[in-house]
């Protein structure tokens, strides 16, 4: 029988995830459908319910509703619980277990291109629901230190009082530290913005990562600028709905002909 997924979200419908998802069913062999679903900023929970009640076997959630499907679950994977925010709903004969799989998209996606995490200086930009979804895989990967910035300074604080490790700095005084990865997990290059990182950041040597992707924004325009290495976030999206595809189908998707192609499109 077809077991039918989605990904739910407001904005929606720019959204890859049913592409990506159709590939991996099709090189594994899996007989699934995946959609989209638009839902109402004030009408998450009565879209989770009704794709539910019609058959559906698991959603992926996207901006803005991660914190609230976390509340929505009875079961949470350790990675969730400290989270905070959950992108991979299963549903149960009895429960809703959630998972959080962009920590480990990033990880990966930052692995495949070479990266070395262990004793890396990093930054993370941002303080919203991908910088919570990544912040542990992070520090588990044993980097030396990991600083988090953010425009607005108190949710940066709140993060780093969650995770032990984990430092909060104003954008302003970042000047004159030193970092080998700046992760930008804020959605400023959404709206063709950069947030405001203080000159001599950006430097050679150093790799530049946005999590948004499909267009090149003012913070990989700047890194290049500066002789950094740049990256958009088009490899952490496909590692990301890789790991939601093990989760829900036991079987682990290939990922570098689908990221390929993609970026072909
Ligand atoms: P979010 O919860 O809405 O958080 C947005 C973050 O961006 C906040 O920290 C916000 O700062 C900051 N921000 C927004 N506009 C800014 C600006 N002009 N200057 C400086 N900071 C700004 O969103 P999210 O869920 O964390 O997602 C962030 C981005 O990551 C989105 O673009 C999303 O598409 C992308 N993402 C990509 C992947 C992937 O697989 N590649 C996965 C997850 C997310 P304040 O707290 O001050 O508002």
């Amino acid at each position: 029988m077809t077991e039918r997924y989605a990904v739910i979200g407001n904005p929606v419908a720019h959204s890859k995830s049913p592409w990506i998802h159709a590939e991996f069913a099709r090189a594994c062999r899996q007989d699934l459908e995946y959609t989209l679903i638009e839902a109402p900023l004030d009408g998450f929970r009565a879209a989770l319910d009704a794709f539910r009640a019609a058959g559906g076997s698991g959603m992926n959630v996207t901006l803005p509703f991660k914190e609230e499907a976390h509340a929505c679950c009875q079961r949470l994977s350790e990675r969730a619980r400290r989270a905070r925010v959950v992108n991979t709903l299963s549903f149960g004969a009895r429960a809703t277990s959630g998972d959080t799989t962009d920590g480990v998209g990033l990880v990966t996606d930052l692995r495949n291109q070479g990266v070395r995490l262990k004793g890396a200086r990093v930054l993370l930009m941002g303080a919203g629901g991908a910088a919570q979804g990544v912040a542990g895989e992070l520090l588990d990967a044993a980097v030396s230190s990991l600083v988090v910035a953010n425009r607005t300074l108190s949710r940066a604080q709140a993060l780093a009082e969650r995770f032990p490790g984990l430092r909060a700095c104003p954008y302003g005084e970042l000047a004159g530290q030193e970092f080998d990865l700046v992760v930008n997990a804020t959605s400023a290059g959404l709206q063709e913005e950069a947030a405001a990182l203080p000159p001599g950041v950006l430097r050679k040597g150093l790799l530049a990562y946005d999590m948004v992707y499909g267009r090149d924004t003012p913070f990989l325009a700047a890194a290049r600028a500066a002789g950094a290495r740049a990256s958009d976030g088009l490899g952490m999206l496909v590692e990301q709905a890789a790991e939601s595809f093990f989760i829900w189908r036991g079987v682990r998707p290939e990922t570098a002909g689908v990221l390929a192609r993609l970026r072909g499109a």
